[in-house]
């Protein structure tokens, strides 16, 4: 679990604020549901047999004896809340994102937390593949408008009730013909959750499982009709994806359409997927809400913040102005000079602690300012002081009465390169 400081939080709101516009662009307003959640729900929508649930959740009896467990992700608490609240009935269609912390007792690795942030989304009540693919464009155009390329999507069908069984027992069969191939983890996962294996980071498992059964091959006719107009319709938005007959995800409740995006920079190593999610039709009714289809998805912002700062690009916004005082009769001036020009807009930088002039420049130097004022007992009579360009060059005059308009007239020069 990590804290995050000033210096280090200005990626994180760049990335908060940029799925805040894309989303309402899109039209999904933001839900916030609580940290916790009874145990139950987790485990009758993820899935008792899934690593989540088996093993990281965080769960605690309350003082009243029930068992509770912070989220350790986002869609069942969302799905919680629109049954609770009868959405269904108040509108055909409900689009909904959300972000905050998640909490799963993961082992730690780079990229891998026990609190980490996700920012996901769910659209309710359409069933069509145009929503699956609506969902994927949210996607495209987020990493897109974060500047981060080199984020390849995969696609795959996981099929429904109907057509999944017979895949089931055809990949069952096929693992227990390779059962010595796998690694120990996937021999149990053979007996719980066999379609865990698929994605198994070991090289001899994946090995088994490349040349193991399709599962695209044996969709039935809607499952495919489904999977090949999702494709199509991501042809129209131009979206380039792969289909990818292994990805399986490792939650249970997804029905047909499952998708990842992968990211491939060395700085996320094994952990490259920023993202992923799938439809899952069935899961509302399994909860005891009304028959409502769903589709949905998750990206850690964790990991997204990781691709941001090894672009480079700095996030914090450097002040317009530094006010440095002259003389300690000046001080209670700067002061509210400082505390007007930020009603005005203005992002200023002031010493409260006054001190001598040499150390308010140093700190003027540090703060990345655009720009210096000093302020002492001749600009104070005169009305007149100067702004100096941090980054060299002439001063600008300018009257203590026109500071904000003075300082937004000025070309936007280099930023300064902060003292060390
Ligand atoms: P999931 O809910 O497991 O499908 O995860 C969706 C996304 O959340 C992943 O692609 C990661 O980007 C992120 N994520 C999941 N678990 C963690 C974790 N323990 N630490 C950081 N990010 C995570």
């Amino acid at each position: 679990m990590n804290d995050l400081l000033p210096g280090e939080i200005e990626v994180w709101q760049f990335v908060e604020s940029t799925a805040r516009t894309l989303f309402g662009r899109f039209g999904y307003g933001e839900v916030r549901t609580p940290m916790v959640e009874d145990t139950a729900l987790f485990v009758r929508s993820v899935g008792e047999e899934t690593d989540i649930v088996g093993k990281e959740m965080y769960t605690f009896e309350d003082k009243g004896g029930r068992s509770l467990s912070l989220r350790p992700e986002g869609t069942a608490p969302a799905a919680r809340a629109y049954i609770e609240h009868s959405v269904s009935n108040q509108e055909p269609v409900s689009r909904w994102f959300y972000m905050g912390p998640m909490f799963r007792y993961e082992r730690m690795k780079t990229g891998r937390y026990r609190q980490f942030s996700q920012i996901g989304a769910e659209a309710y009540g359409a069933k069509e593949p145009a929503q699956d693919a609506e969902l994927m464009d949210v996607v495209v155009q987020f990493l897109e408008a974060l500047g981060l390329k080199d984020v390849t999507l995969n696609i795959n069908s996981l099929g429904d009730d109907n057509c999944r069984p017979a895949y089931h027992a055809k990949l069952v069969e096929y693992l227990n013909a390779h059962r010595e191939e796998l690694c120990a983890d996937c021999q149990q996962r053979l007996e719980r959750n066999p379609l865990r294996v698929l994605d198994c980071k070991n090289e001899k498992c994946q090995a088994v499982a490349a040349a193991g059964p399709n599962v695209l091959e044996f969709l039935c006719a809607p499952c495919r009709a489904h999977f090949t107009d999702l494709q199509r319709k991501l042809g129209v938005l131009g979206i380039r994806y792969v289909v990818n007959h292994r990805l399986v995800r490792g939650l249970d409740y997804y029905t047909r359409t499952v998708f990842e995006f992968i990211a491939s920079h060395p700085a996320l190593g094994t952990a490259s997927t920023v993202g992923g999610g799938g439809r899952y039709d069935k899961m509302m009714k399994g909860l005891g809400g009304p028959d409502v289809p769903a589709v949905g998805y998750a990206m850690g912002l964790d990991r997204l913040v990781l691709l941001l700062k090894e672009g480079g690009k700095t996030f914090t916004q450097r002040p317009d102005l530094f006010i440095a005082v002259a003389d300690e009769g000046s001080q209670d001036e700067g002061l509210a000079l400082a505390s007007r020009l930020r009603r005005e807009g203005l992002k200023v930088d002031f010493d409260t602690r006054g001190g001598s002039l040499k150390s308010q420049m140093k700190r003027a130097d540090k703060s990345g300012a655009r720009f210096t004022l000093v302020l002492g007992e001749q600009e104070r009579t005169s009305g007149q002081a100067k702004l100096k360009p941090m980054a060299g060059g002439e001063p600008v005059p300018v009257a203590l009465d026109n500071v904000a308009a003075t300082v937004r007239a000025q070309p936007e020069a280099p930023a300064p390169v902060p003292a060390a």
